[in-house]
């Protein structure tokens, strides 16, 4: 580890190629090293010898080992033990470490070195059997369980056993003797799986155990890992050979793990877990009850200050959370391992602000750490306060364990990876991953839960890790659950939960719930992330507009920072039920006179909803796009129509009396009309047909009404102090025809109101390009609008030629699975296709009008990826839903960054 400086020399002081070669585990132990924090003497055997290896089907390269050998010898010297000496043995740990840290996903093997010669130098050196015995038995089921494969189970079991006999509980009251015992049936399990004596040869020991991490990398659940995290497969991993040293060598003695923040919450200070008198996989394997790093400050103050000195140390120099491993030995403290800490969304975004605020990075550098995944996550369901309150006045608290992965999580309970799996992806179910721990293997059914439930482990086990960084809501160490894996069931006092009945957890709190919980979408007032996006507005170029109908709405997106609406879909406010039938009654007139006084009904609702929309907005834009749907979309069920008619007609036939013929009839003749002309209307294509703005060339009255209640709404909230700024737009133009013949008329309307008021309204007028021949000829177009916005949903339809109202249930999702598309057009921009249309769009429009502003409002205005893709063509806005605005605005950042 003393050879830093040159191993960096060698690569050109490339700190991420040192890791890439070294590992993260070996890059950073070499670090900590040059940093003056003590790290048991140690090197490195690359990632390059293990992917040399791997290829070479299983042969160590040329010179490997006789290095491996030459750097143990150094070890010697530098610690003045020898390995396999049976005076002053040396022991070493053999860990496996990739460049990206996989947690707990390959395995370590510790005290190599012992065979039943050198342990009795141990116990001559120490004068500690106990400790001795208990060191060479883990060995052998390290030994067996990552070099061999032999399972835990029979090893586990006979400690049980000799626990019973010796009547004891905890694995410290066993004696020497009772070690001494144990390590030899350790050996006898070790020889019935393998048919092989557990090898008393030191060197081959270490030999097989290098060889056994290298074959880790390719074992399935670390290729599972690699494919959830997005991991390559070819990077290889890192072997470090680390001398050992002991947390188990008495109540000096100790091991732990601590962050230099809390990863749940992100509040700075220590947080941790320790074991007084054990060894390494201890603390995370849960088997104990382990203490809080805070009870350290007064068992061992010397070493805990020491810690807090180092944690202040590596933070500066990593400018990062820090998760640390470490372990005393007699009193004396050694870090074993430092990464980046895995963390909460709401931890992520708290330690990249706090860190701006202490000085250590830049705003630049926050705003980059924190994902929009991540920001997301601030708008993920949590319980409803009121079901919550009932819940637990209702005694349906089952159970509390620890807060590990916040949010809310409601599913059926099942106990297997590969079931939960299987209900979730295949039969489409809401479950819970219900489990004793959880292991590497079990990756697949966590990522498939809403929610992971475990009884033990703590806040650094392997479940609580995986489900923070996949953000999944996750309680652990929830002792009071009995789990049986057998019956399938679990019990807490008398109570059963079989395997498919519904629970809820929640993961802020830690409570587990009986039943199905309401659940709410959250406030995101967290004051972090109000401050991290305020810095990520001042680095984007792009401005974010939300895309809401109603006043409601319209107020979230202001809150959640939008600049404005970047679309107001009108058409919604024509379904509702006291205005439909002046719709319908507009739509079936023959009559200019009918028209007229449908339309003049409709009138004051519009304005209402405009004025509405205004007095929220007070100060930013309001983009209104007039009647966008084909008509017949307001018209009555066609069947139900035709059934409704043969009813009548029946009622007929059998009337009697003349006045009930005479009203039947009457009936019958109105409902015909309506059927002739819903069937007049029925379209083959409608998605192509008699929509936008050819609706408004149509029915010119249609679209005049829209316009007048837009300005009188714009006169009478101006009258109120509001400051207005609507814009026009006009759906579906594929020539310029159309929007210079629509606006004309519009125009009109606009000058004839604002006269009437007497008032001034400052307004644009621009179209949607949403049509591959409207993109293509934007020049044209261009002279006639202000603005564009790509509305592309529809665009990508008409591009691809993909109805977008089918295809995410037919076809589409077949050609995903063979990679036929890279991605799904529909939610992530087609970059090569519909975005090289958008660039078209853009570049000819502001040929003509230079200050055309430019916009989009599909559902990939809140896509980061697509979000990057407008910046790079210098769209002025994205306009997305008001829950993706937070999102977006983050995104729009990183891709100015
Ligand atoms: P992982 O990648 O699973 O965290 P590590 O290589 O970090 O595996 O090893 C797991 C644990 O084993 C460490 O946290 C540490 O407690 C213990 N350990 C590893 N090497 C040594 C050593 N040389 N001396 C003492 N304990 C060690
Ligand atoms: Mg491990
Ligand atoms: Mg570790």
């Amino acid at each position: 580890f003393d050879e830093l400086d040159q191993a960096m020399a060698n690569v050109g002081n490339d700190w991420d190629a040192v890791r890439g070669l070294f590992g993260g585990k070996g890059a950073n132990l070499a670090d900590m090293q040059r940093l003056g924090v003590p790290v048991p003497p140690g090197f490195t055997v690359t990632t390059e010898a293990c992917n040399a290896y791997l290829e070479g089907g299983g042969v160590f390269p040329d010179d490997m080992w006789d290095q491996e050998l030459r750097a143990l010898l150094a070890i010697e010297k530098n610690t003045g033990k020898i390995f396999g000496d049976s005076e002053n043995p040396l022991l070493v740990s053999c860990r496996s470490g990739a460049k990206f840290s996989m947690p707990g996903m390959m395995d370590t093997v510790l005290n190599i070195g012992l065979t039943d010669e050198t342990a009795q130098g141990m116990i001559r050196l120490t004068q500690d059997p106990r400790f001795v015995y208990d060191a060479y038995r883990r060995l052998i089921q390290m030994f067996g369980a990552v070099v061999m494969g032999v399972p835990d189970e029979p090893f586990e079991s006979a400690i049980d056993r000799a626990k019973q006999k010796a009547g004891v509980s905890a694995d410290t009251e066993l004696t020497a003797e009772q070690w001494h015992l144990l390590t030899e049936q350790f050996k006898t399990i070790f020889h019935s799986h393998t048919q092989i004596d557990f090898p008393q040869d030191p060197v081959e020991q270490l030999k097989m155990s290098t060889e056994a991490v290298f074959k880790s990398w390719n074992g399935r659940r670390a290729v599972d890992y690699r494919n959830a995290a997005g991991i390559a497969h070819d990077l290889g991993t890192a072997v470090n050979i680390v001398t050992m040293v002991f947390g188990n060598m008495g109540d000096d003695c100790a091991t732990g793990v601590a962050m230099t923040r809390n990863g749940a919450t992100g509040e700075p200070g220590l947080e941790g877990d320790y074991l007084i008198n054990a060894q390494g996989e201890d603390v995370v394997a849960g088997i104990r009850m382990t203490r809080n790093i805070d009870q350290l400050a007064t068992e061992m103050p010397e070493s805990y200050r020491q810690l807090q000195e180092i944690a202040r140390i590596l933070e500066n120099h990593y400018r990062d959370m820090q998760d640390m491993e470490f372990t005393i030995e007699k009193g004396k403290l050694w870090m074993l391992q430092t990464r980046d800490g895995k963390r909460t969304a709401q931890a992520a975004v708290r330690i990249a602000v706090d860190m701006v605020e202490e000085g250590r990075i830049t705003k630049e550098e926050a705003v980059a750490r924190v994902s929009p995944g991540q920001v997301d996550f601030f708008l993920h369901p949590q319980f409803d306060n009121q079901a919550v309150a009932e819940a637990r006045a209702g005694g349906k608290v089952l159970a509390r364990g620890l807060n590990v992965s916040p949010g809310a999580a409601v599913g059926k309970v099942v106990f297997e990876a590969d079931l939960a799996a299987t209900w979730a992806r295949e039969q489409g179910r809401q479950v819970l991953l219900v489990r004793p721990e959880t292991k590497p293997d079990d990756v697949h059914g966590m990522l498939a839960a809403n929610g992971i439930l475990t009884s033990r482990g703590g806040r650094t086990s392997h479940a609580a890790l995986v489900a923070r960084q996949f953000g999944k809501p996750a309680v652990v160490g929830v002792s009071d659950l009995q789990i049986n894996l057998v019956k399938r069931c679990m019990t807490v006092g008398d109570l059963t939960i079989q395997e498919g009945d519904w629970l809820s957890l929640d993961g802020n709190t830690g409570e587990v719930f009986i039943g199905q919980i309401k659940t709410m979408e959250p406030d995101i007032k967290d004051p972090w992330l109000i401050k991290l996006l305020e810095w990520a507005d001042r680095i984007r170029s792009l401005d974010v507009m939300a895309n809401a109908d109603y006043p409601v709405d319209a107020g979230r997106a202001r809150e959640y920072g939008a600049q404005g609406i970047g679309l107001c879909r009108t058409e919604h406010m024509f379904f509702e039920s006291e205005r439909l039938p002046h719709v319908q009654k507009m739509i079936m007139a023959t009559l200019p006179f009918d028209r007229r006084e449908a339309l003049a009904a409709l009138l004051p609702f519009q304005r209402e909803d405009f004025a509405g929309l205004f007095r929220v907005m007070d100060g930013l834009p309001v983009i209104i796009r007039l009647i966008d749907p084909p008509l017949h979309e307001f018209m009555p069920d066609l069947v139900e129509l035709i059934n409704e008619l043969a009813d009548l007609k029946m009622r007929v036939n059998h009337a009697t009396n003349m006045a009930d013929i005479d009203s039947l009839l009457q009936q019958i003749r109105g409902k015909e009309r309506i059927r002739q002309r819903t069937v007049q209307l029925q379209e083959q294509n409608p998605m192509l047909g008699l929509r936008g703005v050819r609706l408004g060339i149509q029915i010119p009255e249609l679209t005049g009404m829209q316009v007048r209640a837009l300005f009188e709404a714009a006169c009478e909230v101006t009258r109120e102090g509001i400051r207005v700024f609507p814009k026009i737009m006009i759906p579906l133009t594929t020539h310029a025809n159309e929007l210079k013949r629509q606006r004309e008329v519009l125009e009109e309307t606009a000058k004839k109101v604002m006269a009437e008021q007497g008032i001034t309204i400052d307004y644009k007028f621009g179209t949607m390009i949403e049509l591959p021949r409207a993109a293509l000829t934007a020049d044209r177009i261009a002279a006639h609008a202000e603005f564009f916005s790509f509305g592309t949903n529809d665009l990508t339809q008409t591009t691809f030629g993909i109805s977008r109202d089918d295809a995410e249930s037919g076809f589409l999702m077949s050609y995903l699975n063979q990679d036929i598309l890279p991605d799904n057009p529909f939610a992530t921009l087609d970059r090569d296709g519909v975005g090289e249309l958008m660039r078209i769009g853009v570049t000819k429009g502001r040929s003509v009008r230079p200050d055309l502003e430019c916009g989009i409002c599909g559902e990939h205005g809140g896509d980061p990826e697509s979000i990057a893709l407008c910046h790079e063509l210098g769209l002025d806005y994205v306009s997305c839903s008001p829950f993706r605005v937070p999102v977006a605005r983050l995104a729009a950042a990183h891709a100015a960054l």
